[in-house]
């Protein structure tokens, strides 16, 4: 990271849920950072049979690739790192991997049952299940401290992909609206969708043409068709207490 880093928004943990509360945040102008140390627990999954959209299944791999390059397409920047500590600062918080500080206005944890980098934010509810810790959120991800937010399996949502997704996906939008962004829908309409009814387009939607449409789906299928003609190279990673020999 560079020295003085500093940025709007700040992921921790680039599994699926930090992944969908980065492109919406990221599409919407806010600078946004992902810090992650590269485990999501989908890299265990052997097939992916129960993500809307593949009805046939999908390598897990393969989607966490293409959220991957999803979020930095939205403008997100990548940080490889494991985060140690978290610690509130004037106007937002401090996050040290090892030898690096980030500044942040708002941070999303999103790090599944891993906590101990918030060790020192007292303020802080936690949720004990068995040996596992969740964060105490409201409906909209916020945690007991201003400015903090928790999206998918570390906010106690179910275990499972898409839910923890659309979990992010809402934590993103959450950040949005306190932060009074002008956003109406991140929506992609057709030519005359709301200027033929005498509407501005709103903030955060587009409207295309047939011809752009035609464009847009011809490269789609085509980066899809180049994605798929081989067998993703990453294999499931197993269990860590399992001898994988
Ligand atoms: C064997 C197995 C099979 C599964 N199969 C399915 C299935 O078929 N269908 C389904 O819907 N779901 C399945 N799941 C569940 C799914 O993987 C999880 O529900 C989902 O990944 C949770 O998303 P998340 O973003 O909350 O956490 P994760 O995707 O686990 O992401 C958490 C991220 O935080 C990062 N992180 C943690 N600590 C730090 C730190 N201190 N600093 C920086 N980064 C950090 C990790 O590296 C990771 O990338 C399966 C899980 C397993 C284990």
């Amino acid at each position: 990271m560079p020295a003085n880093d500093t940025t709007a928004v700040a992921i921790i943990g680039g599994g699926v849920a930090g992944q969908a509360a980065g492109i919406f945040t990221a599409r919407h102008g806010l600078e946004t950072v992902i810090l992650d140390s590269g485990d999501s627990l989908l890299k265990r999954n052997a097939h992916l049979e129960n993500y809307p959209g593949f009805p046939t299944g999908v390598d897990a791999r393969f989607l966490l690739s293409q959220m991957r390059e999803q979020t930095e397409l939205a403008g997100c920047r990548w940080v490889d790192a494991t985060v140690h500590q978290v610690n509130q600062a004037e106007d937002g918080f401090t996050i040290e991997t090892t030898g690096d500080q980030l500044v942040a206005r708002y941070v999303i944890a999103a790090t599944k049952n891993s906590v101990a980098y918030l060790d020192h934010l007292n303020e802080i509810d936690v949720i004990q299940r068995g040996s596992k810790t969740f964060l105490e959120v409201d409906r909209r991800g916020r945690t007991t401290i201003e400015g903090l937010y928790a999206a998918g399996r570390l906010a106690l949502e179910p275990h499972q992909t898409i839910v923890c997704a659309g979990h992010g996906a809402k934590i993103g939008f959450t950040i949005l609206e306190d932060d009074d962004e002008p956003f109406y829908q991140d929506w992609v309409a057709p030519e005359g969708y709301f200027t033929g009814r005498g509407r501005e387009v709103p903030p955060g939607c587009e409207e295309i043409d047939d011809k752009e449409r035609i464009n847009r789906e011809a490269h789609s299928r085509e980066a899809l068709r180049a994605k798929l003609a081989n067998p993703f190279p990453e294999r499931p990673q197993q269990h860590p207490s399992v001898d994988d020999n």
